[in-house]
């Protein structure tokens, strides 16, 4: 029997929600039960592909190729559970479908509305796509009372009975705000949000209450008494001082337990938590400290980079050390020398990226590193900086660039036009959409045999997810070679290159998918491990 709980989200924005349901995910997995997590947007976008990095944050992409919310990337963080495109969904997504069924002539006659058509869409896409999951967790994105949120809070009210109570739980997440001259943990916006909630129909039967501190009794019983709430359901979340202590502290304050309880399942045996402790024991007692500076466009908003930062925190982990994350803005390496910015660090990398303005600092960041033999790592955008810098600084090729931005004489990265996708042909030109047309998600890569990126690996053959839309040029790989830059790893056809490598270099490669969307903390990706390493071996030589 499959049960559903739906996670909203009170008071303020940015309350931590998805690492709650991506938490409870990961408690209820160690007691052993089949866990699928799901979010459901209520902006328009029909995914969050073509926002703004620092807008939005990252764009998390699956490997069955969907652009989603970067809470998918707690999701799998935590459950090691793989997302797909069912589970994300956006009003956007929602109402395009229930437009183009309309114009088919599939709602024969009728008046399409918001209720039931709407509601209806949004109930058939939480019961999608399941395979005899024990609990399916379905955070709500946005705040209650936004005018955008109420089809989707209609809908998991009509759910939640339609399924019945005994299948069906709902937990609210609030603030307690801490008043210093009060003295004292506000309730009243957690009362407010809960009466919200009730005017559509839900009563809460959890709360998760963020706040600095504990909850006093007295404020405990007084939340359980407004909201018609069991005082050992008003949960305290508590800040926690890295994410992967949250699991530990949730199941302290009896979240779990409580979860179970509600559906009547026993709780006597506590969850082996022995992974998360190992971890968070790790994080807290490192052996020593390293500093990689990331040198990218969108560091106004650091989580457009929240799988990158836990990946380097997963490669850290796996050899013992703490990383620490220097954000450089590449616009600033335009006009200055990046050499004091980059001089004091172990280790740089260049993320992915769109749009030329900020470019000439990557490359540059890119030069640096090559010839100060720091450990360079360039993901996506990253990786045809370093190609680029090669080719106009050790090819001859002044004039190489990339077709994203402009016509090069030497267009050593390009627009892909055509290319493979499993049976599939995909064909793209200048004029294509560009939400949803890039390549996207997991695409097999062949590794060279004997190459330092197989024993990285430990295998010849790869698979990594992608997101887009240019490609390194495979006609330019002689003269790359002849500059140091070898193709190391190649799609299977052998016409895309997908990794770079300097061999003259202590570690110098560039990947042109996205290797931190695979990376989770009890699985730090090869590639991190392998980079924090090379820092850390950098760190000692000075
Ligand atoms: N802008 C580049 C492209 O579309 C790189 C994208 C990325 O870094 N994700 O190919």
């Amino acid at each position: 029997m499959t049960r559903f709980i739906f996670i909203t989200g009170g008071v303020v924005s940015s309350l931590g929600k998805g690492l709650a349901t991506a938490a409870l995910g990961a408690l209820l997995q160690a007691r052993g039960y089949k866990v699928r997590l799901r979010k459901l947007d209520p902006y328009l976008n029909v995914d969050p592909g073509t926002m703004s990095p620092t807008q939005h944050g990252e764009v998390f992409v699956t490997d069955d190729g969907a652009e989603t919310d970067l809470d998918l990337g707690h999701y799998e963080r935590f459950t090691g559970v793989s997302c797909r495109q069912s589970d994300n969904v956006t009003t956007g997504r929602i109402y395009s479908e229930v437009i183009a069924k309309e114009r088919r002539g599939d709602y024969l006659g009728a008046t399409v509305q918001v209720i039931p058509h709407v509601t209806d869409a949004i109930k058939a896409f939480i019961g999608s796509d399941l395979a005899d999951e024990d609990f399916v967790l379905c955070e709500i994105g946005g705040t209650v009372g936004d005018i955008e949120s109420l089809p989707f809070l209609e809908a998991i009210r009509q759910f939640g009975n339609d399924v019945g109570s005994d299948r069906a739980l709902f937990i609210h997440a609030t603030l307690l705000p801490y008043l210093p001259t009060a003295g004292e943990l506000k309730t009243k916006p957690t009362q407010h949000s809960v009466k919200e909630l009730l005017s559509v129909g839900i009563q809460p039967e959890v709360l998760l209450c963020r706040s600095d501190r504990p909850i006093p009794e007295g404020e405990r019983r007084k939340i359980a008494l407004f909201c018609n709430i069991r005082p050992e359901r008003v949960i305290a979340a508590l800040d926690a001082d890295t994410i992967y202590q949250v699991p530990i502290n949730y199941h302290q304050e009896g979240f779990d337990d409580q979860v179970l309880a509600y559906f009547g399942l026993p709780a006597e045996r506590a969850p082996d938590l022995g992974q998360w402790n190992q971890i968070v024991q790790r994080l807290r007692a490192p052996e020593g400290e390293i500093t990689i500076g990331i040198v990218g466009k969108y560091t106004s908003l650091i989580d457009s980079y929240k799988s990158l930062q836990e990946a380097l925190i997963h490669g850290g982990i796996a050899n013992n050390e703490r990383v620490r994350l220097e954000w450089m803005d590449s616009t600033i390496f335009e006009a200055d020398s990046p050499v004091a910015s980059l001089e004091g660090v172990n280790g740089i990398l260049v993320p992915g990226g769109f749009g030329e303005r900020g470019t000439t600092g990557k490359i540059r960041a890119a030069q640096f590193a090559r010839e100060r033999k720091v450990p360079y790592f360039g993901i996506c955008f990253g990786m045809q900086m370093a190609v680029i810098e090669a080719a106009r600084n050790l090819a001859g090729l002044p004039e190489a660039g990339s077709t994203e931005f402009g016509e090069p004489r030497d267009p050593v990265v390009g627009l892909m036009t055509e290319w493979q996708r499993g049976n599939r042909r995909e064909t793209r030109d200048t004029a294509s959409d560009l939400g949803g047309t890039m390549r996207l998600g997991a695409y097999p890569c062949d590794l060279l045999p004997d190459s330092r990126l197989a024993e990285i690996y430990g295998a010849l053959q790869i698979s990594e997810r992608h997101r887009h839309r240019y490609e390194v040029n495979i006609g330019y790989r002689e003269a790359l070679e002849e500059a140091g830059l070898h193709i190391v790893g190649l799609s299977p056809d052998g016409v895309l290159p997908e990794i770079v490598e300097r061999r003259d270099h202590p570690w110098f490669i560039g990947v042109q998918f996205h290797p931190e969307l695979k990376s989770r903390p009890f699985a730090p990706h090869p590639l991190f491990t392998s980079f924090i390493r090379a820092a850390i071996d950098q760190s000692r030589l000075v």
